[in-house]
Order: C-alpha cells, then structure tokens, then sequence
C-alpha cells in the first residue's frame, strides 16, 4: 500500500493518517518528521537543508525529495507507506513518480479528505484555547459548561488568531490554489479518490477503509 494523503486544514487529516498508517501496518512519513531527523542526525541533505532554513529561505525540491527518497528506502516502508505533506507541488510530484518508477514501486491511490468549506469554517472558528492551561474547546463539539471559562481551570477561553473567520478563509484559499494543480495531476493518472471527510473520526475512517481495501492485496483474498 503505497498512499499520498491530501486533506485541506481542518479536514482532520493528521488523525486519520496516524489510523491509516496502523490499519495497514505502513509507516506515516511527513515531511516536517523526516526534515527534523535530517537536521537533528547531521545527514549531508539535513546539513544541506539547514543551509537553507538558517537563511530564512524555502528547503529546495531536490533536497526534500532526495530525503524522501532516502526515508522510502528504509526497511519499514519496503511494504509501503503514507506519505502525509508531500508532495505539495507538481514539480515534487513528478520527482516522486519518477523515482517511483525506477524503483518498480508505483503508488497505489492518493487519497484526498474533502469537506464542504462551511463545515471547515465552522470546526476551525469555534475553537476556543485555554490562555491559562492550554486546553482546547469547541462551541458547538465540546463546549464549555460555562461561557468563556474553562472547565480545567477556570481560566478565560480566547480565540486563537490563526482560528478567526478572515484567517481561516485565506488559508483555505491558499491550500486550494496551491493543491488544485497536484490534484489534477493524480486525477489525470487515475489515482485521486475522495473521502467524504463528515462525521465522526470514526466514521470518516470507515469511509477511508473502505476505498483503501480496494487497493490493499493483502484484503483481495
Ligand atoms: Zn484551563
């Protein structure tokens, strides 16, 4: 099982990638993970990329996706993987084929978690962080017993600025002009499938099992 999950913010993509991964015994590979392992061990390409973060400057697609090569090489993901932040460009996503190919391990499906942009504003907009011990709310799937207190604490419930309405909505923009061009470049090749990304955790992997098994040889008999 070879995936590549894509999900907009507040799709709820990091849960159901940690499931996934553990459903299907394949390791969860994202890059934030495998940039920080670099960096910390001192690889040439970590060495490389710090070069390029110690500047302020974006890490170049051919230094992430020399060490996504080297992570999909490793003997846990001889059997397959979940790719989850990557690729976030077409140019990456050719790379990766590339690599793919000559390796004679093709992806299975990438798999992408859709939500109406309605119910992503309303999950993402009624968070409400405890500004004294950190716990999160929701004012409509885990509310507070009293308005603006926290439960915990006592402590006064706030807003998070990354979580207000303008906020949100420009991020949802940039993901969607930034995804369309990866999506339909899988689209094309036949590999794009979408998880209805409604309801419970539960529920939305249920759907995700359901469209995975299809590619799963170990679930064909
Ligand atoms: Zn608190």
């Amino acid at each position: 099982m070879r995936i590549i999950l894509l999900g907009p913010p507040g799709a709820g993509k990091g849960t159901q990638a940690v499931r996934i991964a553990e459903a299907y015994g394949i390791p969860h590979i994202s890059t934030g993970d495998i940039l920080r392992a670099n960096v910390k061990g001192g690889t040439p390409l970590g060495t490389e990329a710090k070069r390029y973060m110690d500047a302020g400057d974006l890490v170049p697609d051919d230094v992430i996706v020399g060490m996504v090569g080297d992570r999909l090489e490793q003997p846990d993901a001889t059997e397959g993987f979940l790719l989850d932040g990557f690729p976030r460009t077409v140019p990456q996503a050719r790379s990766l084929e590339d690599l793919l190919v000559e390796r004679e391990t093709p992806l299975s499906v990438v798999l992408r978690l859709s939500v109406a942009k309605d119910e992503v504003v309303q999950r993402l907009t009624g968070r409400r962080t405890c500004a004294d011990c950190g716990r999160i709310f929701h004012l409509v799937h885990d509310p507070p017993s009293e308005a603006h207190r926290c439960d915990e604490c006592g402590g006064e419930l706030q807003q998070r600025d990354d979580d207000r309405e303008d906020v949100v909505l420009n991020r949802l923009e940039v993901y969607a002009a930034q995804t369309e061009p990866l999506e339909h470049f899988y689209w094309e090749r036949g590999l794009l499938r979408d998880v209805e990304a409604v309801g419970s955790p539960d529920e939305v992997f249920a759907s995700a099992r359901a469209i995975l098994d299809e590619y799963d040889p170990a679930s064909r008999g």
